[in-house]
């Protein structure tokens, strides 16, 4: 039987397991399955476009488990009650095809992406870093915020957003947050200066110019999450052309990165290289980093098997009918029990 598990079902791990914790424990997961990565059948994610916004399926498998996402990114859906992303899932079993849980992920997609940005700046920001500018500070804000809080050491946050109510929000959401200084900012710039790190967590269907080359301080890590869709980029070329650029699955952030900017022969380091230790992570206190962030399929496979294994552990969720139980496993028509209705006809 498949197990769903419901926005109220995460909500209720988030609350016994402790947010902090459950995205310690994601991180695991996540680097756990970074370094099998060679053992995963991976493809850039299968993306509709629209005017407003985009529609994707991220499938990706192992020789044990396969899942997908359905994922959306529509800016401006705040106009219609909606958030910007909203996405669901499901794990199967690759020797049956047997769907094991059907889950929410958009509040686990939040996690996923925060935990995600961590595990990447852990290798790539300096070890030194206390100080992040945290611009758009939308739904994805707070996990970014207290992911970097809680996993990474930073302990102020200088915020800015083109809309005050959104900032206000987050505010009201961290103040109190033990340990956490927050800085209302009146512009990019001034959010910027001075920060070790600098993650770009914007939403606009558009070649955005968030981050410009005259912002970037020696020794900066930018953790690039809001471009992340074809026509939809944050950061400027230059930003890029100063940095050394890490993403996660080069097909697609070629395709849908900030990198989609830049010529076919960019060099570009993937992460897993790093993870493994192929590669070297930061390679001086100087050098300015990015994370083109567009989120891999990988990612929501981790979140997904975390999923099951802690909502199993606190016997959370529900079974699902989603699949006809056959007696007669061939006997597929059998269960419409149609027989009377179709001699009376
Ligand atoms: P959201 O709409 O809730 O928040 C986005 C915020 O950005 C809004 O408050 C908006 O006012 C602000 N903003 C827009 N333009 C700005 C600008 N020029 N300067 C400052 N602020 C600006 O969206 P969200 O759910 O928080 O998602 C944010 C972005 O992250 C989206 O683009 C989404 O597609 C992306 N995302 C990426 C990943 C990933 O894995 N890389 C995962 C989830 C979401």
């Amino acid at each position: 039987m498949t197990t769903i598990l419901t926005p109220q079902d995460v909500t209720r791990i988030v609350q016994r397991v402790g947010l902090p914790d459950l995205m310690r424990r994601m991180v695991g997961y996540l680097e756990a399955d970074y370094l099998r990565w060679a053992e995963f059948d991976k493809t850039p994610r299968v993306a509709a476009h629209s005017p407003e916004g985009v529609i994707e399926l991220m499938p990706i498998a192992d020789d044990r488990l396969y899942s997908f996402k359905y994922v959306n990114g529509h800016p401006k859906n705040h106009r219609f009650g909606l958030p910007t992303v909203m996405a669901f899932g499901v794990l199967a079993d690759v020797a049956t095809g047997a769907p094991v849980l059907l889950s929410e992920l958009t509040l686990t997609t939040a996690m996923r992406t925060a935990a995600t940005s961590v595990m990447v700046a852990k290798h790539l920001a300096r070890p030194d870093s206390r100080v992040m500018a945290l611009i758009g500070n939308g739904a994805q804000s707070e996990f970014q915020a207290l992911a970097f809080h809680h996993l990474l050491g930073i302990h102020e946050l200088r915020l800015y957003d083109i809309d005050a109510a959104a900032t206000a929000k987050l505010v009201g959401h961290l103040k109190g947050t033990p340990g956490l200084t927050l800085t209302l900012c009146n512009s990019i710039a001034e959010a910027v200066r001075g920060a070790d790190i600098v993650t770009t967590v914007t939403a606009d269907k558009s070649n955005a110019t968030i981050l410009t080359p005259e912002m970037i301080e020696p020794g900066m890590h930018v953790n690039g999450v809001g471009g992340d869709c074809p026509g939809k980029t944050e950061l400027h070329r230059g930003v890029l052309e100063m940095a050394r650029v890490v993403c996660e699955f080069e097909p697609q952030s070629r395709i849908e990165g900030d990198m989609q900017q830049m010529p076919a022969d960019f060099a570009v380091t993937e992460f897993w290289r790093v993870l493994s230790g192929e590669l070297a992570g930061r390679e001086s206190p100087e050098q300015v980093t990015v994370f083109d962030s567009v989120g891999f399929a990988l990612e929501d496979f981790s979140a997904l098997r975390l999923l099951h294994d802690v909502s199993r552990q606190l016997c959370l969720g529900a079974p699902l009918k989603l699949i006809p139980d056959l007696d007669d496993p061939k006997d597929l028509f059998g269960e419409l029990r149609l027989s009377g209705q179709m001699q009376a006809a």
